[in-house]
């Protein structure tokens, strides 16, 4: 991997050279020191600003906020294309063996990534930057309309997911795609902009610039998703038969008469909820706040500060997603959310709470600013995750004191859900990175049907009869997140490997299906010390090993969806 990566750098002609047992000199260590110091000086104001406006832009969904975002955005820009520091930069990653302390050497490496992503045109960078803002903004603003009434995003999860009309399903789920339609310009010229600023940087494309600037590779990637999609095919396979059958029953069609709009989820990424016990149920009366507030501290993770500095409830022009943010690497952690008492908020507020509590409130001070932050996307979304299952977990409910009505029944449904949401998820993730590759590879091609060619192969749900939409448009990783979404994958891979460990070392080897968590302190600690704590100084794969023992693999993924 390691290998791989330097020889990556070699490629791409930059200024680097191998310094094999070159001899540590003062000299070099203190100019390091120098430059990780002063970028620490110049851009812990520019993050705070820059955070603080995206903050305000995706609360409220004003132009001016966008505005001041979208200044932040370019003053960080400009900073980090400053040619005479990128020169410095790549003479001390060039000397790099000769820095006398490993996480000085860190420091450098991750800087030399962030700097060289930017080293492009001024003005293209400008103009990407405006081009992501508009395709943003205009997400933020959609609301799927049907004869003229406009309907929150979680009314249009309501009529997907409990409508039993299959015309109603079907006009809200055209309708939730319509975003698509007007992003896909401003989404086609993206894609464009974004691969000539790789180009620029000796890149094939945008997509092999950002495996490399996150530390990954095309082939090793791929080569674990072919893996995955060897062991999910079969099982994926017959667990959508089942589902199959049973949406075919409730909206009175053949099996093969299925449609898009009839798997609950917008984009099937979700697992159909068709096993009798009505998983929502329990937490229309549950306080979701509270179960997590109490949770979280339970494991000596405490999050209440971030819960006071966060907006959790829909209203009008702000995100109608969620996310997690640090602003400021002090601290100052919040979430944005829209919470309403369903189980897939009690899912996303694990989710992103977990994100808040790998952050800089328990990655220590110490930590250098430049490395005090998650790993990797992948290992955070991992975390994430790792929270998030417990909200289709009946021992977690009720040990929290969660009330189920029927509790055999929620369990029997909620296993089915969860081991088959692994498998529904994986093969999604097979489809967005599979599309991203190809969109950037080659960005003329009919994306239409690649999009909808994909998704018949990996999710196996029929494309409707003469759809010619650009319905990849109308998810916004595609727009927003770009090739980021493996991560997603990597990162289910990831938590259940953590979650194994933790059962196998601090509960005795116990069955991981019955590992809950739930008011131990030393789950805890064996997240902080194994996994927050190292901040950035490791990389994702150095951090799976110290955590895990062993590198990314899914066997422990594998487990987790045979289990029955
Ligand atoms: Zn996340």
């Amino acid at each position: 991997m390691k290998q791989t990566l330097f020889l990556g750098v070699l490629a791409v002609s930059l200024t680097i050279g191998i310094a094999d047992a070159a001899i540590a000199d003062a000299d070099t260590t203190a100019k390091a020191k120098a430059f990780v110091s002063a970028h620490e000086a110049k851009f812990k104001p520019l993050d705070v600003t820059a955070g603080k406006a995206w903050w305000d832009a995706n609360t409220t969904g004003k132009d001016e906020d966008f505005k001041r975002k979208e200044e932040a955005q370019n003053k960080i820009d400009a900073a980090l294309s400053d040619t005479a520091v990128f020169k410095g930069l790549s003479a001390l990653k060039a000397d790099r063996e000769k820095i006398d302390d490993p996480l000085l050497k860190r420091g450098i490496d991750v800087l030399y990534l962030l700097y060289m992503e930017k080293q492009v045109d001024p003005e293209l960078l400008k103009k990407i930057t405006s081009k992501a803002n508009a395709v943003e903004q205009a997400f933020n603003v959609y609301r799927a309309s049907i004869d003229g009434k406009e309907m929150a995003d979680s009314q249009v999860r309501e009529i997907l997911k409990n409508g039993t009309e299959s015309e109603l399903k079907r006009k809200v789920w055209e309708a939730s795609k319509g975003v698509g339609k007007s992003v896909e310009a401003d989404l086609k010229e993206l894609v464009k902009l974004r691969n000539e600023a790789a180009v620029q940087l000796k890149f094939k494309n945008f997509h092999a610039m950002m495996l490399f600037l996150n530390e990954q590779n095309a082939d090793d990637l791929l080569k674990l998703f072919d893996d995955l999609d060897e062991l999910t095919k079969g099982p994926f396979t017959a667990a959508k038969a089942e589902i199959d059958g049973k949406l075919a029953k409730v909206y009175d069609v053949k099996t093969g008469d299925l449609m898009p709009w009839h798997y609950h989820d917008p984009f099937f990424q979700e697992s159909p909820a068709v096993f009798d016990a009505n998983l929502d149920a329990p937490f229309q009366k549950a306080d979701i706040l509270a179960l997590c507030s109490k949770f979280y501290s339970g494991v000596g993770l405490p999050i209440d500060d971030v819960i006071a500095r966060s907006d959790l409830l829909e209203k009008k022009g702000k995100s109608p997603h969620a996310f997690c943010t640090d602003i400021d690497r002090e601290g100052d952690v919040r979430v944005l959310a829209n919470i309403v008492p369903n189980e897939y908020w009690m899912g996303t507020m694990l989710h992103e709470l977990g994100h808040a509590v790998y952050s800089s409130k328990n990655i220590p001070q110490k930590v250098h600013y430049v490395l005090r932050s998650e790993s990797h996307i992948l290992t955070t979304e991992g975390v994430a995750m790792q929270f998030e299952r417990f909200s289709k977990s009946r021992l977690w409910l009720e040990k929290m004191g969660v009330k189920i009505d029927d509790p055999a029944a929620f369990d029997t449904a909620a296993k089915k859900v969860q081991r088959n949401q692994l498998l529904i998820f994986s093969r999604w993730c097979q489809v967005m990175l599979r599309f991203e590759k190809e969109m950037y590879e080659k960005p003329d091609q009919d994306l239409n049907k690649l999009w909808w060619d994909l998704v018949e192969k990996y999710q196996q749900v029929k494309r409707p009869v003469g759809r010619n939409a650009p319905d990849y448009a109308a998810k916004i990783h595609i727009c927003s997140a770009p090739v980021y979404y493996h991560n997603y994958m990597m990162g289910q891979l990831f938590a259940s490997q953590v979650h194994h460990t933790i059962a196998r070392e601090l509960y005795d080897n116990a069955d991981p299906g019955t590992v809950i968590y739930i008011g131990d302190k030393k789950v805890g600690e064996f997240m902080k010390k194994k996994v927050f704590e190292p901040g950035r100084t490791l990389d994702w794969q150095g951090l799976t090993k110290f955590a895990t023992g062993e590198e990314l693999n899914p066997k422990a993924f594998a487990k987790d969806f045979q289990s029955k």
